[in-house]
């Protein structure tokens, strides 16, 4: 495919876009470019790199063509202008915030994500001088009157991690845009196969690339993807974007580099400064993962549904949370926002409470009991002595993670071995 190709279906991008054969061997599938450094043609090409007055390879913390491949490629799934891969999706989440916040500026966040972002947001980022205000973002009115003078984002999952909870993105993004803020929103795990935000109203989407995008297991990643969509200079609150930037004598990145100036930042200042860089060899493995994205989210969504379906019809399941059950509250709304499916992932109360649910992951076979999603394996855990261990009993109700709770991550297994594994993994929990 050639950079002038026509637009293509999603099935065909996620093997081409951003990849050619190796302009130096021919080789047709993405060489690991295990490399740091990139030789200069002269002086002048050096000091033009180094003014950001041309694109091309320095220093593999900024750049790296195997890296660029996969940024290209998902950025393209995602319908956005560009995007900077970096080295895990925690990363991710504070490359996105970095051009936007100053010390004293606070972002509006769900209270229904991910337990570690709950705790990068309460906790690590106030180091920066930065704050978290967590809203329940079914309540538009509270939503709306914690965005301030010194908000600069709002933030949310699309689909969330783990309560089978969608974000009503039309509604936040409506939101967003009226108080003249980007909608940042974390597409982990509903993956662009099944949802776009940026078709939704948001601006800015970022990735652990580490769960369905490689999809074994295999490789921590993150990536920030850019809508190109946001105007930085409707006011002066994004001097990062549009005042002089010292360390390029004076550059202005929005001026400079238009819907690609996000883009350029998180490169050229966050990955210089901050490090956070993605190595070649992980960008391999998940440019590999995305090549078969549909197929898998496919089944993913197929099996997660018959086993919900299974749960929620067995006596000794108290309530199965997962937005592809007819029973589910955003059912509705994931089929509006996440038509082919609402992922994989899901959480279920066991009766019998915390014990139970702790029998329960010692008891199953096929199952790993692991703090990771988005396998190929089917993967469980208790989320609440877990991955949400560091909140608070409340914080962990709001996030989906209760004490009696179990969070599974449905794999690519045949789901008969998957239902019979939980079957006497249950029976045993309940002895
Ligand atoms: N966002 C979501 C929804 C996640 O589930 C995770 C990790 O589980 C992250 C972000 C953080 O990603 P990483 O583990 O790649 O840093």
């Amino acid at each position: 495919m050639t950079d002038d190709s026509p637009a293509h279906a999603f099935e065909t991008m996620q093997i081409h876009a951003g990849a050619k054969p190796d302009p130096a061997t021919g080789a047709r599938q993405t060489p690991i470019y295990q490399n740091t450094a990139y030789v200069f043609r002269d002086a002048d090409h050096a000091a033009a790199l180094f003014n950001l007055q041309e694109v091309g390879f320095i220093y593999s913390r900024l750049t790296n063509p195997t890296v660029a491949v996969l940024q290209e490629r998902i950025a393209t799934l995602e319908g956005g202008v560009g995007a900077v891969a970096c080295a895990s999706g925690h990363s991710a989440q504070i490359l996105a915030l970095l051009p936007l916040m100053s010390p004293g500026d606070n972002i509006v966040v769900s209270t229904r994500l991910y337990g570690g972002t709950v705790t990068q947001f309460s906790q690590t980022i106030k180091r920066f001088g930065w704050e978290a205000k967590f809203v329940d973002f079914e309540d538009r009115g509270a939503v709306s009157k914690a965005c301030t003078k010194k908000t600069k984002a709002v933030f949310c999952e699309s689909i969330a991690n783990p309560g089978g909870y969608v974000t009503d993105l039309p509604a936040i993004a409506k939101i967003a845009e009226r108080k003249g803020l980007p909608l940042i929103v974390d597409n982990t795990t509903a993956t662009p196969y099944l949802c776009r935000p940026f078709e939704h109203g948001a601006h800015i989407v970022i990735h652990s690339t580490t769960k369905y995008l490689s999809g074994n297991g295999t490789a921590m990643g993150g990536m920030v993807v850019d809508s190109g969509t946001f105007d930085w200079s409707a006011s002066d609150k994004y001097p990062s974007m549009t005042e002089p930037e010292p360390a390029y004598h004076g550059l202005k990145f929005h001026e400079t580099f238009g819907p690609m100036a996000y883009t350029f930042h998180g490169i050229a200042v966050g990955l210089r400064d901050l490090g956070p860089c993605q190595s070649p060899q992980n960008a391999f493995i998940t440019l590999l993962g995305c090549e078969t994205l549909s197929l898998r989210m496919e089944r993913h969504c197929e099996n997660a549904k018959k086993i919900a379906e299974w749960l929620e019809a067995d006596d000794r399941i108290e309530s199965v949370s997962y937005a592809g059950l007819k029973s589910s509250p955003y059912y509705r709304r994931a089929r509006k926002l996440a038509p082919k499916g609402a992922s994989g992932l899901f959480t279920f109360k066991v009766k019998g409470g915390y014990e139970a649910c702790r029998k329960l992951v010692d008891n199953v076979s096929i199952f790993s009991h692991v703090a990771n999603l988005g396998d190929a394996r089917s993967l469980i855990i208790h989320s609440a002595s877990t991955t949400h261990r560091q909140l608070t009993p409340e914080q962990q109700e709001a996030a989906g993670a209760g004490a009696d709770m179990v969070r599974v991550s449905i794999g690519l297994e045949h789901v008969d071995d998957l239902i019979a594994d939980l079957d006497q993994a249950l029976t045993k929990a309940l002895a």
